[in-house]
């Protein structure tokens, strides 16, 4: 437990109809009672007012939350004022508190102490942040599976099996002329390695859902980029003109298609251009198509193509891309015979074609592999990266057992999966990481 008491503002400032600001640690309770002008008692809201002490002034009408130690957010005492939502409010709150002896809390410091109470481990902290930036419902249900420790379940899951074949190991080294009786570790073991693929099967798509994926819209200018995009929008987002060359500015938009989130980047016409202005966005176009994940070609079918066309098609590279024949409701002049992408005809103007191009983007992003279960899915690259390196070395402890080199070498290798798995839960990781991934989090979370 920590000594020192943390505040922050919980809600977004100056935003909605009330605003929180949250304590939690051992002067929560105290500093509440100092301020607070009503009655405090354990998960009751209490209604009253907080005063400023030294000058008896009012500052605002006030709810008070009082949460005792253990069972809280942080497993610490959490006080948490409801006050009006102005910015105004919530700031002369939080200074009050904090020279009545709370400390400003740093980003994702109520979830670090919950991690470090032992309320949740490190991936159900992680998935606590997945939560608040969800973009579709699918990503949040995933998030929220995190949250519930399904992953931390199967990772503990395997990870106790590899313990069990490392105790038996270190009693054969330990004892070696001692009758210990043989047991064969490698069935558990294989069981394990299977249970470890299938985490890591998922996590392409599962990492799509909770990342989404940066979707750049290609084409030489007028070919119908925009009014594609407003269709995938079904809002419009971008301005529509008949003029070549008017979208200057890169427009991102993130569109959910079946629950995968799509971030859409319309691009400028990429053109070779003497326009300073038009040139600029031209090099925007290279950038979105060197940070996309997938391409989304535009083509007139109305007309033959350019130079143009086929000048995007050279920047395209080996980016996963489908191309989207607009314009099918006019007369077909385009030859698109020697494309080497999947080809999808549409028309902004009429909607033909929009289901079958959504549906191909999202076939597209998840690799054929689709739907969200309830079984445990990984969706973060750092757990996939631990779960790889568990598999490499369990893979290598297996073959070692097999060929049977010295069960000093097999340890070492079950010891490394081990820790890699640890690192997913949290129960070897390092400091910086620590830091790292709790940075990401806002202040009061
Ligand atoms: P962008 O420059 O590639 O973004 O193209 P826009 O979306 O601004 O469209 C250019 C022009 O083509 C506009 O006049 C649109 O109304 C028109 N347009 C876009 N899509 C279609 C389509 O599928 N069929 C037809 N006939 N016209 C379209």
């Amino acid at each position: 437990m920590y000594q020192d008491t943390i505040a922050a503002i919980s809600t977004p400032l100056g935003e909605g109809g009330i605003g929180i600001v949250r304590l939690s640690g051992k002067g929560a309770r105290s500093i509440a009672e100092t301020l607070f002008r009503g009655k405090i008692s354990h998960r009751h809201l209490g209604y009253g007012h907080i005063v400023d002490p030294d000058h008896g002034e009012t500052i605002d009408e006030v709810l008070v939350c009082y949460m005792a130690a253990p069972h809280t957010y942080t497993r610490e005492d959490v006080v948490e004022i409801n006050c009006h939502g102005g910015s105004l409010p919530l700031q002369r709150i939080l200074q009050l508190v904090l020279r009545y002896g709370a400390r400003l809390a740093h980003p994702g410091e109520f979830t670090l102490r919950a991690f470090l109470n032992g309320r949740i481990d490190l991936a159900q902290a992680e998935s606590v942040l997945d939560i608040v930036r969800a973009r579709t419902e699918a990503s949040l249900r995933l998030a929220v599976q995190g949250l519930e420790g399904r992953l931390s379940e199967a990772v503990r899951s395997i990870r106790s099996q590899l313990m069990s074949a490392l105790a038996y190991l270190a009693a054969r080294i330990d004892f070696p002329d001692d009758d210990i009786e043989p047991q064969d570790i490698v069935p558990p073991l294989r069981q394990a390695l299977q249970e470890l693929r299938q985490l890591i099967t998922t996590a392409d798509s599962g990492i799509v859902y909770r990342q989404g994926v940066r979707t750049a819209i290609v084409g030489r200018p007028n070919v119908g980029k925009s009014s594609l995009l407003n269709r995938l929008l079904r809002q419009d987002r971008s301005i529509v003109t008949p003029i070549p060359g008017t979208t200057r500015d890169t427009i991102e938009e993130v569109v959910n298609l079946k629950g995968v989130p799509f971030l859409l980047v319309d691009t400028a016409g990429i053109i070779h251009s003497q326009d300073p202005v038009e040139s600029l966005g031209i090099e925007r176009s290279r950038k979105a198509i060197e940070v996309a994940d997938l391409v989304l070609l535009v083509i007139d079918t109305g007309q033959p193509l350019t130079e143009a066309d086929r000048e995007i098609l050279v920047l395209i590279g080996n980016k996963p891309t489908l191309v989207a024949a607009n314009k099918c409701d006019l007369p077909r002049q385009a030859e698109l015979g020697g494309l080497r992408w999947e080809v999808v005809f549409t028309s902004a103007l009429t909607g033909e074609g929009l289901a079958p191009l959504e549906e191909r983007m999202v076939n597209l992003a998840l690799g054929g592999k689709v739907s969200v279960s309830d079984a445990p899915i990984v969706n973060n690259p750092r757990h996939k990266d631990a779960l790889e390196r568990a598999e490499r070395d369990l893979s290598q402890a297996l073959a070692g057992l097999v060929s049977g080199i010295p069960d000093d070498f097999i340890t070492i290798d079950l010891t490394a999966a081990l820790n890699a798995l640890g690192e997913i839960t949290g129960e070897t990781v390092q400091d910086d990481l620590l830091e790292t991934i709790f940075s990401r989090f806002c202040v009061g979370k």
